[in-house]
């Protein structure tokens, strides 16, 4: 497992009733399957960030994340698992969540910066003390983010074009998945170089950088950005939590509120008002992230 390879990802029909209606055709591709504990798109977004510290032998990781945070989930599992020290800044105040929890039991060592501190991530010189601290540890952006991390998500697509013959397909239109940062669905649209349009669902308002994040990792086209957040990051409203219980039900696949459930009703709202067209063949990611779920469901 020194090339930290990746276990593959099911392709299944995604039969439900909204989508029969419409005449549209859905696969899903079961990133929250691949692992019991790491964490869906997190793992292809840390691939390459793994290879960059073995091949620099740095003695651990250190990323930053909130007290739910899959990313981190997925970092201390992979440190854990492939042989690196973990440390976690947290957003925020000390508070025990089923995440904080994991994170301890796999050996993370946490600092929590509150609040502010957590604002100046961006600052430059804000790594400078933990590198004084952890010396030569390799440093991930919150989430996963930049080039390392799209870099990994072109996996995605080829674990999908691997399987199409499973489901008797030669070929789809496009794709809708979640998107935080965009960084996934730019490692994506890179990989698909035109071939397929991949839609983003935003888990966070048009108005927070995920445009120009992708734009800057995946350029101009290929692909179409949709506010997905209904009116914030973290808002849940019962409408929300009766499509996922509804989903649940009609297919046993299990979402949670803030990226797949969310990613998932736009994709009805869509199919609704009639933007694909009757035939159309779409592949559906579940990013995973269900650990974060025993935070708030
Ligand atoms: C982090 C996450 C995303 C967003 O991924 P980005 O690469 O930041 O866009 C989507 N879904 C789930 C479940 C996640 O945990």
């Amino acid at each position: 497992m020194s090339d930290f390879s990746l276990p593959q990802a099911p392709l299944q029909r995604l039969d439900l009733s909204w989508l029969r209606h419409a005449g549209i055709e859905a696969a899903v591709l079961r990133l929250d399957l691949i692992d019991p504990l790491i964490s869906g798109n997190k793992w292809f977004k840390l691939r390459h960030h793994l290879l960059q510290a073995r091949k620099a032998d740095a003695p651990g990781l250190i990323s930053l994340g909130g007290n739910h945070s899959n990313h981190l989930h997925a970092l201390a599992t992979a440190g854990k698992r492939f042989g690196f020290a973990t440390a976690g800044l947290l957003r925020g105040h000390p508070r025990e969540t089923p995440t904080v929890q994991d994170l301890r039991a796999l050996g993370m060592e946490m600092h929590w910066l509150g609040f502010g501190g957590y604002r100046n991530r961006h600052e430059p010189g804000f790594w400078e003390p933990w590198q004084a601290r952890y010396p030569g540890w390799h440093c991930i952006p919150e989430g996963g983010g930049g080039q390392a991390g799209a870099q990994g998500c072109g996996l995605i697509v080829a674990q999908c074009r691997a399987q199409l013959a499973t489901l008797g397909w030669t070929d789809y239109d496009a794709w809708w998945l979640a998107a935080g940062t965009g960084t996934t669905l730019a490692g994506m649209v890179l990989e698909e170089a035109g071939r397929h349009v991949v839609h983003g669902a935003l888990a966070v308002p048009l108005d927070h950088g995920v445009p120009e994040t992708v734009a800057a990792l995946a350029g101009a086209h290929g692909y179409q950005l949709h506010d997905a957040s209904r009116g914030g990051f973290a808002r849940i409203d019962d409408a929300l939590l009766a499509f996922i219980a509804d989903t649940e039900r009609q297919t046993s696949m299990p979402l949670e509120a803030l990226y797949t459930g969310k990613a998932l009703l736009a994709l009805r709202d869509q199919v609704e008002a009639g933007r694909f067209v009757p035939g159309t063949r779409l592949v559906f990611l579940h990013t995973g992230g269900l650990q974060g779920r025993r935070g708030y469901l």
